[in-house]
């Protein structure tokens, strides 16, 4: 089994699930005591955040490429950012390492592919949703045209992440506002949790469009990786 290096801790609500995945993933496929080979750094997420919103994507890039370069020195065979937010740094981070490094987009575009659907909603904080670096990514490589919310909803997901997912509140009313969301969207064939803490809120039992929870199709497509 080859070592996982996880850029982790935005935020450790995330985190926590993608260890459990990782995990929960080894040993249903090797069984007995095994479990998954994994180097985590967790950021402190209030200085990450602070550099999100303050624009300052340069010093945030620079930090995500200092841990990269830092996970890879202590053995990691492969790199992954667990966070679709902080793929602003994917291509810097990628250009850093010897070693692969596993692009959540990239897992999530080859899933949905895979099951035919080309529309799907995403979901996010509002840099991912507005800025290019993840639509962008799914339209030109997987051919998907990606909607998002109107401009009030994705402000009202951005807070619920940032004020509340990130600081491990679920709340039920916000899970009604976001399937509202969902509902109003009348062109989507599919809904894409792009954002890692979303999953604590919303799955497949809520909605009837296929759901593709980007924090599990990332620990999957890394652990498939590691063990292959
Ligand atoms: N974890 C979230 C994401 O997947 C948001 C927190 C962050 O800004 O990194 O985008």
């Amino acid at each position: 089994m080859k070592t996982i290096g996880i850029i982790g801790g935005m935020s450790w609500e995330s985190t926590a699930v993608y260890y459990r995945l990782l995990n929960e993933g080894a040993r249903a496929r090797l069984g007995g005591q095994h479990s998954a080979k994994i180097l985590l750094w967790s950021a402190d997420f209030a200085e990450v955040e602070a550099l999100q919103a303050s624009g300052d994507w340069d010093a945030a890039t620079a930090l995500m490429v200092d841990v990269a370069k830092r996970l890879e020195g202590a053995g990691a065979d492969v790199v992954l950012i667990a966070t679709n937010t902080m793929h602003i740094a994917a291509e810097a981070v990628a250009g850093a390492l010897a070693v692969p490094f596993l692009h959540i987009a990239d897992a999530t575009g080859d899933v949905l592919r895979a099951q035919g659907l080309t529309k799907p909603l995403l979901l996010g904080t509002r840099y991912t949703m507005e800025m290019d670096f993840y639509k962008g990514r799914l339209a030109e490589k997987f051919g998907l045209d990606v909607q998002i919310p109107g401009e009030g909803a994705r402000e009202e997901i951005n807070r619920i992440i940032y004020d509340e997912l990130c600081q491990g509140e679920i709340r039920e009313s916000s899970r009604a506002r976001m399937l509202d969301i969902i509902a109003s969207s009348t062109e989507a064939d599919s809904v894409i949790l792009g954002c890692t803490e979303i999953g604590l809120l919303i799955d497949q039992s809520h909605t009837s469009l296929p759901v593709f929870d980007t924090t599990e199709v990332h620990a999957l497509a890394v652990l498939e990786w590691a063990l292959g």
